[in-house]
């Protein structure tokens, strides 16, 4: 691959971690919201657990969901290690940059 590619492809994948980021910040602060404004209203204990229940399960559905997209961008903008398998768009994404090199089994990607 070419260098200036990759780090093109680098700098999408950053943009669209930040905007997932963004989004579920986003309903963490509405759901932080809806809790106190909950809990200042009459809602009964088990009505309140059942809430909170919901919550956990929205949140870990939101993490799967989240997390599968970075994986797509990622695998769609090439940014795995073809021989490995390795994820490269992560904090050793630098490494990968300054050898051209998988910083995992060392195979060659850039030109
Ligand atoms: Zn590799």
């Amino acid at each position: 691959m070419d260098r200036q590619v990759f780090t093109q492809n680098l700098q999408t994948a950053q943009r669209r971690k930040i905007l997932l980021l963004r989004i579920g910040l986003s309903c963490l602060f509405i759901a932080i919201c809806a809790t106190m404004w909950l809990s200042k209203t009459a809602i009964t204990p088990r009505g309140m657990l059942l809430f909170k229940g919901g919550l956990i399960a929205f949140f870990g559905g939101l993490a799967y969901v989240l997390i599968t997209l970075v994986q797509k961008t990622c695998r769609r903008l090439d940014l795995y290690c073809p021989n490995c398998n390795r994820n490269l768009s992560g904090p050793l994404r630098h490494k990968v940059l300054d050898s051209g090199e998988c910083f995992q089994c060392g195979m060659k990607l850039l030109d």
